[in-house]
């Protein structure tokens, strides 16, 4: 059995426990030393094997998992935040699933969670956006035509945008084409939950500005949208006048 764990956004104690447990059990742990923590190392056996997987090829690490894992070796494959975005893990399972070999993931806190708590912010406020769009800029990884930010941006919703820190001058023009003021509130929150942390206020016009002068280039996250400031409405469910499965409304 491998298991897919998610290791959280950086802090080494925002991993679940299951995926605490799973560390301390294995036998091989393949990390992505690129964002993962190397903190979280420390719950792995005194003689279980390490790899970094920022140096491997997705053949090598492959090679490390099916090879451990037919000789009963318990694997830990450890995705940043949660290995469902951006984690490049259905090539893995793909790959196990044609070699005989079963896996299961286990959940991780991802970074868009981590940096909504470092922003102390709700991405879904009534009366102001009740969707949270998350996505990317296209990179050296393409993003579909239909998918473009400024698609997105016509919704006026949350958005949240990953693996983008460096194209900001590009990021806030497709924002502004799709629909957002430029003074739409917007965030710029670096290595979230990290002990070196930074959290940088803006708006959607002044993002690359506010990138180049704290010297962000990756390991960040764009929030935007109106619901890092300003007005909304108190929500439904805990009114008093709101009738619920367990709370009768006066
Ligand atoms: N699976 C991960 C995302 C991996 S993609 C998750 O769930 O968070 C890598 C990108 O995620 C980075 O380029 C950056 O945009 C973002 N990221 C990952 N960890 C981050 C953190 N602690 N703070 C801010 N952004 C982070």
């Amino acid at each position: 059995m491998v298991w897919f764990v998610g290791a959280g956004p950086g802090a080494e104690d925002l991993i679940t426990l299951r995926g605490k447990r799973l560390l301390e059990e294995a036998d091989i742990v393949v990390y992505a030393g690129s964002l993962v923590n190397e903190e979280l190392l420390k719950y792995v056996k005194k003689d279980c094997k390490v790899y970094n997987s920022a140096y491997m090829t997705l053949e090598e690490v492959l090679d490390v998992m099916i090879r451990g894992e037919k000789s009963g070796e318990k694997v830990v494959r450890l995705h940043t935040g949660d290995p469902c975005l951006y984690g490049a893990v259905r090539e893995q399972m793909d790959a196990l699933k044609e070699a005989d070999i079963s896996y299961e993931v286990c959940p991780g806190v991802s970074s868009f969670c981590g940096a909504a708590a470092s922003l102390q912010a709700e991405y879904t406020l009534p009366g102001v956006s009740q969707s949270v769009v998350i996505t990317r800029m296209a990179g050296r990884t393409p993003v579909p035509d239909r998918e473009s930010i400024q698609s997105f941006a016509a919704h006026r919703a949350t958005m949240v945008v990953f693996l983008s820190a460096g194209m900001l001058d590009i990021l806030s023009k497709e924002l502004t084409a799709g629909g957002y003021e430029p003074d739409t509130p917007a965030a710029i929150v670096y290595k979230a939950t990290w002990p070196d942390e930074k959290v940088f206020r803006c708006t959607v016009a002044d993002l690359a500005q506010t990138a180049k002068k704290y010297g962000v280039t990756k390991t960040a996250l764009i929030i935007v949208g109106d619901i890092l400031e300003g007005n909304y409405e108190r929500s439904r469910l805990y009114h008093p006048n709101f009738t619920t499965e367990f709370r009768t409304g006066n």
